[in-house]
């Protein structure tokens, strides 16, 4: 793994022991934007969106999250490392 992104949330498919997030790559917006974005419009795709403010902590999200056991966990086009 060579990322070192710290999680503690662990119903996310990327989540892994130790509070890691297992994800190659991530994808932290607005939660206006996780809000009114479709799945596949994550890390992938960063170079392409514009970025944004946010004016504090609590209005940012991880938008990679995706529950564990959703069949949506390719939508995104991110990998699980391990
Ligand atoms: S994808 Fe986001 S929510 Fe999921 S483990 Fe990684 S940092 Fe946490």
């Amino acid at each position: 793994m060579n990322q070192h992104i710290h999680c503690i949330v662990n119903d996310c498919h990327y989540w892994d022991q130790g509070n890691k997030c297992a994800a190659n790559e991530i994808l932290v917006s607005t939660d206006e934007f996780g809000n009114s974005k479709p799945d596949r419009i994550d890390a992938a795709m960063a170079k392409q969106l514009t970025p944004m403010t946010a004016g504090n902590c609590m209005a940012t999200c991880c938008k990679t999250y995706i529950a564990k056991g959703s069949d949506k966990i390719n939508a995104d086009n991110v990998t699980r490392m391990s």
